[in-house]
Parts: structure tokens; C-alpha cells; sequence
């Protein structure tokens, strides 16, 4: 099949593309760099041994994203492209209504002109908000967002959730991601974020190369195993296998389904600091300071529907993910080259 990545050249579209190239089908990708650079592209390109057709445009920009269907016969879409960080949302959240969901609306219409009918949208745990019990199950009530990112992503839920209702061809499959992490194993492409990092990981792994002083453990009172925040941290190379599921299965079935993408396991931020340490013979100097704003204690994913209708599941450890998370930061000490 013949696939087009929105943000393909972003953290987890570029393992994405590298998989099912793997898998044995064509990827076309679509970005304009917003929160990535073409460095990433030529990584992708050396890693895979081919030059992946790419387009450096906004995806929003309906005659421009013509173009690329006009120039090649797109079979399925994967919408990765997005603006992503929670805490700029709650900022500027115009920004983030704008990007996300105009990039899906005009998707959408060039997809129906060139009677594209197969959509895996890049969903988010988020949905879930707030106020549901663990583990989260496809069929819960989501809402309850606790930002306008978050909102993003369940509007645009239910934007292709009424597309399919009126169109039995249309087949979407909503992959809410957990918590990706990790890297290639090749350390040539990983996650690189602008700035201090927000997120668990790529903080660690700055602190283990001495770029941050220490890790500072937001809370440890929560009502969890060892008072801090638990989550369901999944290799992005699992994640990236889980895509190409995903399309296999949407190529054979129609409708909507919603499908979460996440280990079934959770891990406290004590257990990441530690097997991080045995895993990469390192020592992460920490403090425990207050909580972060908006944190929720624990959640991780009910696994089962992906298994079933995927036949997928994640394979990769805790160890694995911290290993690869290193390799990636030692090799690629400030990021990709600008
Ligand atoms: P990323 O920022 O690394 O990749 C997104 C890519 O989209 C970037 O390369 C960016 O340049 C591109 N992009 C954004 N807006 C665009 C536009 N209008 N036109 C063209 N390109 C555009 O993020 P990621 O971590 O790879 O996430 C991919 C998707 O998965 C996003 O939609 C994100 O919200 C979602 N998601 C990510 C996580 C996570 O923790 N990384 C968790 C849940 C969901
Ligand atoms: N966390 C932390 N220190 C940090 C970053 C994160 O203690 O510098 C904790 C955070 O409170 C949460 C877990 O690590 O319990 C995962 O946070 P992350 O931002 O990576 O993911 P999210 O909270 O968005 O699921």
C-alpha cells in the first residue's frame, strides 16, 4: 500500500515510516518542519536504504496537500501531524485549535476527492481525561480534558466519527497512545525535544549526560506504589509496529474504532529512574519536589482490544526502552544537527 505520514518526519511518524517500509509498503511524507528538521528525513533515508518521497508543506494548505495525491495514488493516510505540548495549549490554545484540527479538515477534503477512505489518527490517552477508573478501556467516557491539546484530539475524534457515519466506505481506526518513549535501535533517529524537556524520559537521559543538574520527581504522595506518578510507557518501535497493524486492519473492516496503544503495565517514576540506572550503568541524581499542575496519580491501558482486532501487543521492556533512550542521547548529544 502506499501510505501517507502527516508529521512523518516527526518522533513517532519517523519510526512509523520506518516500519512499514519494513513491512513492505510505500511511504509518502508530508511536513513542514514545524517540530522537526530535514536532517530527520535523511536519517530516515539512510537507515531504510531508500529515498522516502517527501513534502515540505502545511498539511492545512489544501492545494498543496492536492498535489501530493494528484502525484501519487495514496491508499491510507496516517495523521501524525499535530502540535503536541500540553503546557503551550493551555497558552495559546488558538494556535492549537487551529493547526490540529484545520490540518484534519483539509485532509479530510482531499481525501474524499481522491477517494482516499482509510484514516489512523495519531489519538491520545488524554481522552480519557480526568475522572475514569484504571486500566482505560476503549469503551469508557472520555472527556473531562484537562487541556485544550487534549481537546484537540477528541474533537478530532469526533470529527471522523460523523464522516464515517455518513460514509460506509470510510475506515478509521483513533490510536490512543500512552506514553511513547525510547528510540531506533540504530541511535540515528529518537526524540528530540526544543528547550528543557517536559516529559519523564528525555529529561533522564539529559540529567545522565549532565546537560540538566538532577531529576526533579514531581510528587511522591500519591495514592501509588511508591507515591509517584505511574504510567504506561511503550517503545515507540512497538508503537511504530502497531501502526502498521492498525492499517492492515482498517484496509479489511469499515467504520470507526477506537484502539489503545500502550503495554497494559505501569511504571512509577522511581521504577524508570532505577532500571535506567541498572540498565545503563548510570546514576540519576534526583529530588522529590511538589507536584506538577494537572498530573494525574496513575493511569495506564486495558490491552485487550488491540490484541484482539490487531493481533498486536508490545514486546519491548522497561530495560529496552531505557536502553534505547541512551543510546540515542550518547550518540546524538544536542539532537539533530539544524
Ligand atoms: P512530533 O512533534 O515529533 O511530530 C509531529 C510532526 O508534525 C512534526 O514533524 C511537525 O513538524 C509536524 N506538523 C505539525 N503540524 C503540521 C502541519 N500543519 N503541517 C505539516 N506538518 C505538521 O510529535 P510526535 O511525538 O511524533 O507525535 C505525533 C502525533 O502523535 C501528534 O499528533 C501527537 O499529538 C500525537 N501523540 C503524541 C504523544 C507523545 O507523547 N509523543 C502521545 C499521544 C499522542
Ligand atoms: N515527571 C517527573 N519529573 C519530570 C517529568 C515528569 O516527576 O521532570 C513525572 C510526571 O509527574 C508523571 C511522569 O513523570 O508522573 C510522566 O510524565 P510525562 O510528562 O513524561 O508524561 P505525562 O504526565 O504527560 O503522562
Amino acid at each position: 500500500m502506499n501510505i501517507l505520514l502527516t508529521g512523518g518526519a516527526g518522533y513517532i511518524g519517523s519510526h512509523t515510516a520506518i516500519e512499514l517500509i519494513e513491512a513492505g509498503h510505500n511511504a509518502v511524507i508530508a511536513d513542514n518542519f514545524v517540530n522537526s528538521n530535514p536532517s530527520i528525513v535523511k536519517r530516515m533515508n539512510e537507515i531504510i536504504g531508500q529515498t522516502i518521497p517527501f513534502y515540505n508543506i502545511d498539511v492545512a494548505d489544501v492545494a498543496a496537500l492536492d498535489e501530493v495525491f494528484c502525484k501519487h495514488k495514496i491508499d491510507a493516510v496516517i495523521h501524525f501531524a499535530g502540535l503536541k505540548a500540553v503546557g503551550e495549549s493551555v497558552q495559546i490554545p488558538v494556535k492549537y485549535y487551529r493547526n490540529n484540527i484545520d490540518s484534519t479538515l483539509s485532509l479530510l477534503e482531499i481525501m474524499a476527492k481522491h477517494n482516499v477512505h482509510t484514516f489512523i489518527f495519531s489519538s491520545s490517552a488524554t481522552v480519557y481525561g480526568n475522572m475514569n477508573n484504571i486500566p482505560y478501556i476503549e469503551n469508557m467516557h472520555v472527556g473531562h480534558c484537562s487541556s485544550p491539546y487534549a481537546w484537540t484530539k477528541l474533537f478530532i475524534e469526533q470529527i471522523l466519527a460523523d464522516v464515517a457515519a455518513v460514509n460506509s466506505d470510510f475506515s478509521v481506526v483513533l490510536l490512543r497512545y500512552f506514553n511513547p518513549v525510547g528510540a531506533h535501535p540504530s541511535g540515528k533517529i529518537g526524540e528530540n525535544p526544543n528547550g528543557i524537556p517536559n516529559n519523564l524520559f528525555p529529561y533522564i537521559s539529559q540529567v545522565a549526560i549532565g546537560k540538566l543538574a538532577e531529576l526533579k520527581i514531581f510528587g511522591n504522595d500519591y495514592p501509588t506504589k511508591d507515591g509517584t506518578g505511574v504510567r504506561d510507557y511503550i517503545h515507540v518501535v512497538d508503537l511504530a509496529k502497531g501502526h502498521v497493524a492498525a492499517l492492515e486492519y482498517a484496509e479489511k473492516h469499515k467504520g470507526v474504532e477506537a484502539i489503545n496503544l500502550g503495554t497494559g503495565t505501569g511504571y512509577s517514576v522511581l521504577d524508570i529512574v532505577k532500571t535506567f540506572e541498572q540498565t545503563n550503568n548510570i546514576k540519576i541524581p534526583y529530588q522529590i519536589v511538589s507536584r506538577r499542575a494537572g498530573d494525574i496519580a496513575e493511569y495506564y491501558a486495558d490491552v485487550s482490544k488491540a490484541l484482539l482486532l490487531l493481533n498486536w501487543k508490545a514486546k519491548k521492556t522497561l530495560a529496552d526502552m531505557c536502553r534505547d533512550t541512551w543510546r540515542w542521547q550518547t550518540q546524538n548529544p544536542d539532537g539533530y544537527e539544524k
